[in-house]
């Protein structure tokens, strides 16, 4: 559900006003990165956590340098921009929330600025693991590579992309696709990374493989080696390795955990979400909505309530 208010560069605008020209670079060209963030909400302590939000805004920050926008906001300007919309909507349910930095005005596809910063905010319910279940199949659309098109940058202009893979995939009657590099190894799926079980041991192409530097994988990971039977590997996944796994599960801030029950019409494991899934879904459902008090940092408290 949209929420009442939109932040346009700090200011609060109705939603119907939120609106960029189309003359822009952003419109015209995608010179515009974004990134998908959660809020949980913790109903004993009355609180809105945001997940890891200096993280997201660290990485929108790096993809304004690359992408050699004239003017890159500072953390606490950006912290800010993203805390006050949600207060002004009022939020008290879990929550998604969308920033994006983009160049407006009429410039080329070389424009740097100006450089204006959005914030949106949807009321979000929370899902099952079961209501994550997914199916995949594996594009013939190769995965952009860094020598031609960042996968480690959340530009908007990456998800084409995506989007010609998914499409393939539901146009086929699979719910998602799952990417190959041009070298034909498994690199991610349209907008989450992906975590393979086999032989026991969690394992996820590494950062080199054209995947986008996820906050949810770096989250993951740390479980694992604190709480995992063993750390995960991050190594080259082959195709053929996936059919052979017993679980594979999609993560991101969006998908959260996503086990992946088929690939290509062939069952991964018993063909039902497997009990590593099951068990890093109860970890993460802990860090997220702060019932489980581990790693404070990675909460960041909108109501200024304490956190636990
Ligand atoms: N890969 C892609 C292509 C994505 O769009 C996303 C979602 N941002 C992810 C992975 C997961 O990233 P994160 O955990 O930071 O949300």
């Amino acid at each position: 559900m949209p929420a009442t208010y939109v932040s346009m560069d700090g200011k609060l605008v109705a939603e119907e006003d939120a609106t960029v020209h189309v003359s822009s670079p952003a419109l015209r060209f995608g010179a515009h990165l974004f990134e998908g963030i959660r809020g949980y909400w913790n109903t004993e302590l009355g609180e809105l956590f945001v997940f890891r939000l200096d993280e997201h805004l660290d990485r929108l920050r790096q993809g304004m340098k690359v992408m050699r926008y004239e003017r890159i906001p500072e953390v606490d300007e950006l912290r800010t921009q993203v805390l006050d919309v949600i207060r002004a909507n009022e939020h008290d349910t879990d929550i998604g929330i969308r920033l994006s930095a983009y160049v407006l005005g009429r410039g080329f596809i070389d424009a740097a600025g100006p450089v204006s910063i959005m914030c949106a905010t949807d009321a979000t319910p929370a899902r099952t693991l079961a209501e994550h279940t997914t199916t995949a199949l594996v594009t013939s659309w190769q995965r952009i590579s860094d020598h031609a098109m960042p996968a480690r940058l959340k530009c908007a202009a990456n998800y084409q992309n995506s989007r010609l893979g998914l499409m393939q995939a539901r146009a086929a009657g699979y719910d998602e696709a799952i990417f190959l590099t041009p070298e034909g190894k498994v690199a991610e799926g349209a907008g989450a990374c992906l975590f393979m079980i086999r032989k026991g041991v969690p394992s996820t192409p590494p950062t080199s493989a054209g995947i986008l530097e996820s906050v949810t994988r770096d989250t993951m990971i740390e479980l694992f080696a604190e709480r995992g039977a063993h750390p995960v590997a991050e190594r080259t996944i082959d195709r053929s390795e996936l059919y052979m796994s017993e679980e594979l599960f999609f993560c991101g801030s969006t998908y959260e955990v996503s086990p992946v029950v088929a690939v290509d019409g062939i069952d991964i494991g018993s063909g039902a979400p497997g009990p590593v899934a099951a068990q890093v879904w109860a970890w993460y459902e802990g860090v997220i909505r702060g019932t489980d008090s581990s790693h404070p940092a990675w909460r960041t408290p909108v109501y200024g309530r304490q956190p636990l």
